[in-house]
């Protein structure tokens, strides 16, 4: 028997169901070799002088341009809203890792040698969330491990050639945590300028994943602070129940939609888990294609989801036996690597993206999410275009500034 079937517990089974997870004989653990930005340094199908122009620019070694929102203004504001974040991930280069990426990030401080003493699992997670937020985070789940999610291998940066992705022995536990992008900065993407909001939420994560980290440590309990590195954190989101998956291929949260940035912590500390939800919002998603059509290179899948046959068939970035919406991270990537900036036009226009400060949009949420159904749900779609927002021009954005 292959991976899913024989070695599956039955808690991670049962959560499983109760997410939607349909996981095939045919799954493979995800080599991060494969992830679509560590193909762009070793494999020379996805690598270019657009994908290193790419990577140079968040150096400024890529000119400005004169388009609106991607002038020098614009680049060096998404360059320094990376900066916490390049310090964290630079530090350990020289030794093959790249901390919060490619590789955990290290420990600053011990483990304390005694335990503090514990209440309940209960109180224990509510407490840890209460501090999470103290330090910054918007969103808390906390889950089991799963090794399925965790990636089989990671580069040494050095040479980019797999390695072990170990993490110490007995941490049973991921708290996900979810950090909101700026809802204006995203209304500018495409830009160099809406990069700020992606810059700004790395730099905030890293500060709150090893602020919170160290906090258990000090606990006398072990926990591994993380960003994109070391696992999938989109299946962790969807168990701890901060959201549902959208054809955009992001979480689609109650609270911000796609608008939010991930990361987690893997602990030993006792914890009560939190379980998936049906939020109402992947119902919508299988009958909206807002952002499929909207994707200037057709990355994303108009279809139900599959096993990556629609546009993501034969590519390597594509995790394999997990029934998803899947994109073509090829097309995805050549339009970053064509723009020098990320580009998220699909959570821009992700009708869940937009603040629902307004009755207007709050009674949409409520019909979108299935409050009458499917009815409900096909008036939200037509009521979505009312409420779609154009994109917000950068040069617009810096004039807000002054008030
Ligand atoms: S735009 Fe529509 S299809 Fe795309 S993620 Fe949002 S709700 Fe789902
Ligand atoms: S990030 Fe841009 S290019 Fe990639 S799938 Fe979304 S809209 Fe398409």
């Amino acid at each position: 028997m292959s991976y899913p079937a024989n070695r599956l517990p039955d808690h991670l089974r049962e959560s499983d169901r109760a997410a939607g997870f349909e996981v095939t004989e045919a799954f493979e653990r995800f080599s991060q070799m494969n992830d679509i930005f560590t193909r762009a340094f070793w494999d020379e199908r996805v690598k270019s002088e657009d994908t290193e122009a790419f990577f140079a620019s968040y150096r400024m070694e890529a000119a400005p341009r004169r388009g609106d929102g991607f002038t020098q203004k614009d680049f060096a504001l998404r360059n320094a809203s990376w900066l916490i974040s390049d310090l964290i991930s630079e530090r350990s280069c020289e030794e093959g890792v790249r901390e919060g990426f490619q590789g955990a990030i290290r420990a600053d401080t011990p483990v304390a040698p005694e335990q503090a003493e514990l209440q309940s699992p209960e109180e224990e997670a509510a407490q840890i969330k209460a501090i999470a937020k103290l330090f910054g985070a918007d969103l808390l789940g906390i889950t089991h491990r799963d090794d399925r999610w965790h990636y089989s291998d990671r580069p040494d940066v050095r040479v980019m050639e797999p390695i072990a992705n170990d993490l110490p022995e007995g941490l049973s536990h991921v708290i996900v945590m979810g950090h909101a992008m700026d809802a204006e900065l995203v209304e500018t993407y495409p830009s160099a300028l809406a990069g700020a909001a992606t810059g700004r939420e790395y730099s905030h994560e890293a500060a709150i994943v090893m602020q919170l980290a160290a906090y258990i440590r000090n606990l006398g309990y072990n926990a591994v602070a993380s960003m994109n590195d070391t696992a999938l954190v989109i299946p962790y989101a969807i168990k701890a129940g901060l959201g549902e998956y959208g054809r955009n291929q992001m979480v689609l949260t109650p609270e911000f939609g796609p608008r939010v940035r991930f990361s987690k912590i893997f602990t030993d500390m006792p914890l009560a888990v939190d379980g998936p939800r049906d939020l109402g919002m992947k119902a919508y998603c299988e009958e909206c294609d807002v952002c499929a059509v909207a994707c200037p290179v057709k990355a994303l899948p108009f279809g139900p989801p599959d096993f990556g046959q629609e546009v993501a068939a034969g590519s390597q970035s594509t995790l394999r036996g997990v029934k998803k919406w899947s994109s073509n991270a090829e097309a995805c990537f050549s339009y970053w690597a064509k723009l020098k900036s990320d580009c998220a036009i699909c959570m821009r226009v992700c009708p869940f993206t937009q603040p629902r400060t307004d009755s207007f949009g709050k009674r949409w949420y409520r019909l979108a999410t299935g409050a009458y159904g499917a009815r409900g749900r096909a008036v939200a779609r037509k009521w979505a275009a009312r409420r779609a927002k154009p994109r917000l021009r950068p040069q617009e954005w810096w004039a807000r500034l002054r008030g």
